[in-house]
């Protein structure tokens, strides 16, 4: 669709991004969605007219590749450029999502106190006043519906919605597994079982609660919710998040349920994102009780699905020291399940969490390289690895060379878990 430019205002009610996710070291954008463009500042908005990202021009802005997204839990995240630091070793992206709560720690800065982002989002504001006033005569319908949904979505609208997003599922979803950053963290949440199995005694994001499955009636009525709620934007989401701790354990007639009903109610296939994708966590239980059949019903889903063990570490005096209720055994089981499972099942990727801390006893590191250098024969390029951070991770330059020591013998891929909510 032809822009149209009011003042200096260039407004395109809808354009057209890639169709799949790409790790990628410039500004990409995805899907379809609607932009208005200042001398300043390019905002884009979604197919719902809510402010998707903010990305500032020329000077008075931090850095021409780096932009703000909003999310649909009314978050905004700063993407930084982190190509050039190496953060693409540490992350596998090359652009960090740096959070304005507390998250990842050591990469980016926090970008939120900065004049450059306070400006951006009064700019924002002042953008929203102009369109108030702006003289609609003459301009097409296009246009003009493109201006009445971004004036409907006001920051007020925006956080009552963030609130009804939450109310559908049950609560805020308080970590999204670490691959979620192959879908940019785009992902449609559905709480199909609440709580965990273990409640560990270091773990920030539990809900204290029991393991508890909802049932189908449940689930299908948060999908049905969950289709209005996302609206006009749902043609952009191919990715669906079955929630919350431990969705793995719900067993196979459940999550079956869950994803085939999603990837027809949300109607996935009419998505412009192209290779839907599936995203659960998993414990060492629920990996153990999961049989041969629960992996053939997910390799044949429409989705390829990656599932997120927490498995935390390997020795013995760092479980008891954080309280996790296993022992060395159970996790190398698990952990050489995953990787049987991985090399079984083309359309199915398990991945595990390990902590990082510099608290955590000395034992702790060698003890994941047992497991993952010394007890694996080649390396693998299936099943990463993501180191976990706790709050006190130690200074900076030695979490790097840690990292990049334990990177180059470790036979799996290494990233650390950039922690987000939802
Ligand atoms: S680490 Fe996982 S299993 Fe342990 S309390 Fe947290 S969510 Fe539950």
């Amino acid at each position: 669709m032809k822009p149209c430019e009011h003042d200096d205002l260039t407004i395109t009610p809808e354009k057209q991004g890639a169709d799949r996710y790409m790790k990628i070291s410039y500004p990409f954008r995805y899907g379809r969605f609607s932009g208005i463009k200042s001398r300043q500042y390019i905002f884009q908005f979604n197919l719902n007219g809510e402010i998707k990202t903010i990305q500032g021009r020329g000077e008075g802005w931090l850095d021409a590749s780096e932009w703000l997204k909003r999310t649909a839990g009314n978050d905004w995240v700063y993407f930084a450029a982190g190509g050039y630091t190496g953060a693409y070793d540490f992350t596998g992206e090359y652009y960090v999502p740096c959070l304005p709560y507390d998250s990842n720690g050591i990469f980016g800065q926090n970008r939120f106190q900065s004049p450059e982002v306070t400006e951006a989002f009064a700019a924002w504001h002042r953008l929203m006043d102009r369109l108030k006033t702006l003289d609609l005569r003459d301009r097409t319908e296009e246009e003009k519906d493109l201006i009445r949904r971004v004036l409907a979505m006001g920051p007020k609208v925006l956080g009552q919605r963030a609130q009804r997003l939450h109310e559908i599922i049950g609560g805020p979803v308080s970590v999204l597994p670490p691959d979620t950053r192959h879908v940019e963290y785009d992902i449609i949440p559905i709480t199909i079982a609440d709580g965990c199995l273990y409640n560990c005694g270091f773990c920030r994001v539990k809900s204290g609660n029991g393991f508890k499955r909802r049932d189908k009636d449940d689930i299908r009525r948060q999908i049905l919710a969950l289709k209005a709620f996302y609206d006009r934007d749902i043609v952009n989401y191919n990715a669906v998040f079955l929630g919350q701790h431990d969705a793995l354990f719900a067993g196979t007639n459940l999550i079956e349920f869950a994803a085939r009903q999603a990837y027809e109610l949300l109607e996935l296939q009419n998505s412009v994102m192209r290779e839907p994708k599936l995203f659960l966590f998993g414990s060492v239980d629920s990996l153990f009780r999961a049989d041969a059949g629960l992996f053939e019903m997910l390799n044949a889903l429409p989705f390829e699905t990656y599932i997120n063990i927490g498995l935390e570490s390997a020795d013995p005096e760092t479980l008891s020291r954080i309280q996790k209720p296993l022992t060395r055994e159970k996790v190398t089981r698990a952990f050489h399940r995953m990787i049987t499972i991985n090399q079984a099942y083309s359309r199915v990727e398990i991945s595990a969490n390990f902590l990082y801390g510099a608290d955590l006893p000395e034992t702790h590191i060698p003890a994941i390289l047992e497991l993952t250098r010394n007890q694996l024969d080649h390396f693998y390029s299936k099943g990463a690895i993501y180191f976990s951070p706790l709050e006190n991770m130690g200074p900076v330059q030695t979490v790097k060379n840690t990292f990049t020591e334990f990177k180059t013998l470790c036979r799996l891929p290494v990233y650390f878990y950039l922690i987000q909510r939802l």
